[in-house]
Parts: C-alpha cells; sequence; structure tokens
C-alpha cells in the first residue's frame, strides 16, 4: 500500500514516499521538485545557460541518485540553422534529453523541448541549442570532458569514471574523430611515411600515411594493399600533391606502385626506410648464426649457443663489460662474424654526405657481400642492389619512419588499452582520435 504525503517546506515541494512493509513504515523515497528561485539560479550558473533559456525547475530524484533540470525558453526570435535568418517560432519538438556532467555526484540530466524556427525559404528547421551538438545525446561539457579524460585513459576506465556505456564513450570519440577530420583545414606536407600495422598479431592489416614533420597520422585505409595507399592521393588537391618532397616507406612492392602511379616524379621522392633496411640485415644475420651454431654444436663447440641478442644490438649502446666481451666474439673466426661485420658496413651507406663517395661504398660492398657464401646475405645483397635508387635518395632527403616513433608508441597503447574493440572500424577511429592531431572538443555556437 502507498501513501504519498505532501508538505511545503519554503517554496519547495516535498513529496515523501512512504511505504507500508512488515506492518511498520519504511521510508523509501524521497523525491524533491525545486522551483526555488535559489536552486533555478544555482543550476543556471551551473550550467551556463544564458537568455532566451532559462531553468524552470529543478527536480532531484535522490533515490536513484538524479537530478533532472528542465529547461524553457522565453518569448524571442530564432535563427534559422540553415541560412541564419531571423525567424518566428514555428512549433516545438517533443521533450529531449542530454546527460550533463554530474553535480554533486548525482547523475545530471537536462530536460528541453527544441525549438523550430519558421523561415521563410527553408520552412520549419530545429534550432541550434547553446549546451549541445545536433543529435548528441550529451551536454558540449559531458562531451569536451569525456574527450579530455579520453586522451589519458582507456574507453573502458572513462566509461565506469562517468557511468556511461562502452558504447557510448566510444559514440563520443566518434563524433569527436569526424569533426577533427572535417575541421582538418587543407595543409601542405612536405615529408610522409607510409607505414603498416597490424590490428592483431598476423592479420589484419592497416596502411598509415604519417606526416613525418609534425608527427601525426594523415590516413587510415584496410588492408597494405595498392589500393589501400590509392585512396590517400584523392584526398589531395594538386598544390598539396605537387608539395610532397619525401615519402619513407617499406621495401613494399604495393605501396611502390602506388607511389609511382599517383606521384610527380616518384623515384626521386621514394625513400626506402633505413631501419627496414637494417631489418632485413639482421634477420639475414640471424639465419647465418643460427645455421652455424647448429654445426658446431654437433661437434661439441657451444660459442654461438644464446648469442642471438648480442649480434643484433647497436654496439653503441653496450656497456663497456659488453663491448669487450662481444669484441672477443666478432674477432674469432666465425661465419657469424663476417656476417656481422657485413651488415655494420652495409649500414655506414647512411653516414655519407654526398652521392659519389656513397655508390662507390655500395659498389664495393656488393662485391664483397656476393663473394661471401654467405646465403642470406647474398639474397639481401640481391635486393639492395636492385632498390638502391630508392635507398639512396636518403642522402637528399634525409627521412626515416622512425620519424613516426611517438605515432607507433601510442598506437601500442591504444592496442593495449583496447580490449574492448570489436572491430576494425573502432581501432581505425581510436587511431585518429589519438594520434590524428585532431582539434576534438566540440565548440559552443556562440
Ligand atoms: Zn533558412
Amino acid at each position: 500500500m502507498w501513501k504519498v504525503w505532501k508538505s511545503r517546506a519554503n517554496d519547495a515541494w516535498l513529496f515523501h514516499t512512504f511505504h507500508n512493509a512488515g506492518g511498520g513504515f519504511k521510508k523509501k523515497t524521497l523525491v524533491r521538485e525545486s522551483r526555488a528561485m535559489d536552486d533555478r539560479e544555482l543550476y543556471r550558473q551551473i550550467l551556463g545557460i544564458q537568455a532566451p533559456w532559462q531553468v524552470q525547475r529543478v527536480q532531484l530524484e535522490l533515490n536513484v541518485g538524479e537530478i533532472h533540470v528542465y529547461l524553457q525558453h522565453e518569448e524571442v526570435d530564432w535563427v534559422c540553422s540553415e541560412c541564419g535568418k531571423t525567424c518566428r517560432l514555428y512549433d516545438h519538438q517533443p521533450e529531449r534529453r542530454w546527460r550533463h556532467l554530474d553535480t554533486c555526484q548525482y547523475k545530471t540530466i537536462l530536460h528541453a523541448e527544441p525549438p523550430r524556427s519558421d523561415c521563410s525559404e527553408h520552412g520549419p528547421r530545429q534550432v541550434r541549442l547553446p549546451w549541445a551538438e545536433p543529435g548528441s545525446r550529451f551536454t558540449m561539457l559531458m562531451e569536451a570532458m569525456a574527450i579530455e579524460w579520453l586522451k589519458q585513459a582507456s574507453q573502458k576506465a572513462v566509461a565506469k569514471q562517468l557511468h556511461l556505456s562502452w558504447d557510448e564513450i566510444h559514440g563520443i570519440m566518434k563524433r569527436a574523430v569526424k569533426r577533427g577530420l572535417n575541421r582538418r583545414k587543407r595543409e601542405n606536407v612536405a615529408h610522409i611515411g607510409v607505414d603498416e600495422k597490424s590490428h592483431r598479431r598476423g592479420f589484419k592489416f592497416l596502411t598509415l600515411v604519417n606526416d613525418l614533420d609534425r608527427g601525426r597520422v594523415l590516413y587510415i585505409a584496410r588492408d597494405r594493399e595498392q589500393s589501400s595507399l590509392d585512396g590517400f592521393w584523392a584526398t589531395l588537391n594538386e598544390e598539396q600533391l605537387n608539395h610532397i618532397q619525401a615519402v619513407a616507406i617499406d621495401m613494399w612492392d604495393a605501396y611502390l606502385n602506388s607511389l609511382r602511379k599517383h606521384l610527380p616524379d616518384a623515384d626521386s621522392k621514394i625513400v626506402f626506410d633505413k631501419f627496414h633496411i637494417a631489418h632485413h640485415l639482421g634477420s639475414a644475420l640471424d639465419r647465418v648464426r643460427r645455421k652455424e651454431n647448429k654445426v658446431l654444436r654437433t661437434v661439441g663447440d657451444h660459442r654461438l649457443k644464446g648469442s642471438r641478442f648480442k649480434w643484433l644490438r647497436n654496439i653503441s649502446t653496450m656497456k663497456m663489460k659488453d663491448r669487450r666481451e662481444f669484441a672477443q666474439l666478432r674477432q674469432q673466426t666465425l661465419k657469424t662474424s663476417r656476417a656481422w661485420a657485413l651488415k655494420e658496413t652495409a649500414m655506414h651507406l647512411f653516414n655519407y654526405r654526398y652521392e659519389g663517395p656513397a655508390r662507390k661504398h655500395f659498389s664495393w660492398w656488393h662485391r664483397w657481400a656476393v663473394r661471401s657464401r654467405l646465403e642470406p646475405i647474398i639474397k639481401v645483397a640481391g635486393m639492395l642492389k636492385r632498390r638502391f635508387e630508392n635507398i639512396i635518395t636518403y642522402l637528399r632527403h634525409r627521412i626515416t619512419n622512425a620519424a613516426s616513433e611517438s605515432i607507433n608508441a601510442k598506437i601500442q597503447w591504444v592496442k593495449y588499452t583496447a580490449r574492448g574493440f570489436r572491430n576494425m572500424d573502432n581501432f581505425i577511429e581510436a587511431i585518429y582520435f589519438h594520434c590524428g592531431g585532431l582539434d576534438l572538443a566540440p565548440l559552443p555556437t556562440q
């Protein structure tokens, strides 16, 4: 059995709901509705509501931890959202709700009936509301807060903190990315890098185009086919296209083909990434070591056992003690020592200032490599010779994909915190959000 008690305190109505349980009265709910000037003024200020809008009433639903704020407006003319012309009120749309930041730790929800303007040219149009973007179920402050938090924490953590679902948080992120991409101005970029990323290790790839000068992601496409990169060129105008001076890529024919097809004078601008080349040489070295280790172990020689990382490490980062130890190892007559020397010598190419001496260095190195009788090294040497004209371009442009290192670190973080990613689109949006250098915040209309 329900009984409703109504009492009047100051200017506020207090509704006490009691409910008969187990013989006695147990207080269950307290709903307080306030039309008091003070409360309305307080919420007007908290929410930043300005004329013609005003707070009509505030309803506290303490049992469910919610505060509902009802907004209404004065009689005024409205501005057509299409053309900006001042028009009369046409009608109101049914009441809508917007989640706002919590106030006093209560979920805070705004209510209003959005007015429609009566434009002589465009007919009835919903006017822009100062507290929310069209179509959003959150106030702009709520979205701005969520966006700031998302920059620092995972979607899951932010959703929990703001008492929103993962989908709601992702919707805020998605809208922010869309807004940011729309706001992006046509800018000239001189140095770009094309990089591939895997969504999950080993399968499903993405192609990323990075602005190497400003360390941001310009474009993301699915897969790592020629068509993946082809889509990027369509986003550029002729001036932007001609402004590109150099492109760092891995030795990957799909990208190479796309560049040659779309970029004017492509071959003078394509730079095969030097760290990618080092990686190929390192893999060849490791194959030599593995094979030699097997042979040595059959005769009880364990010199190469567990030495993999010693050979692949950068000497300049080694401690003195490790350096001496490694010197002893590499000075022995091992095939692996020769492969190591070949790798190191090949990489000297990138220290040259002028093309002439660099070319001489490379042909001398190439002759040495092909006579080395080290099959994996001979293979890489052949590849480097075939690709040489797009390797030597490094001396002119001095770019590598390592400039995308900060981007890659962020993407790693996104992947790590993104166990909630159910599909590729979500992953792509998160990369744009964190690495796109976008202006994401919603803006007040005034
Ligand atoms: Zn109009």
